[in-house]
């Protein structure tokens, strides 16, 4: 599930499982799973793991296939390994 931020507009996904189930009396409901564990549906509210805000809002799923500029790119960015280059001193006579 694609979450995005609207205070620093970080985007993020985490990996839910929804069951929907039926009780005996016929009451349809759904359980949210994450790692076999059953957890509460997020929502709006949901924490940015980047600014910590709690306005974090939700996509459909395939909502990111469809804006991939959205998506961070999965290898960090390499910074320039080129050294610096230094003055050279100048020779004294
Ligand atoms: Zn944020």
């Amino acid at each position: 599930m694609p979450f995005e931020c609207q205070s620093c507009w970080h985007v993020w996904q985490e990996e839910y499982v929804v069951r929907h189930i039926e009780d005996d009396h016929g009451n349809a409901g759904e359980v949210w799973l994450r790692a076999d564990l059953p957890i509460p549906p997020p929502s709006p509210g949901a924490i940015c793991p980047r600014c910590g805000c709690q306005k974090a809002t939700t996509f459909p799923d395939g909502y990111l296939s469809r804006h991939p500029e959205l998506i961070p790119p999965a290898e960090p960015v390499v910074p320039d390994a080129t050294p610096l280059l230094s003055p050279v001193p100048r020779p004294f006579y």
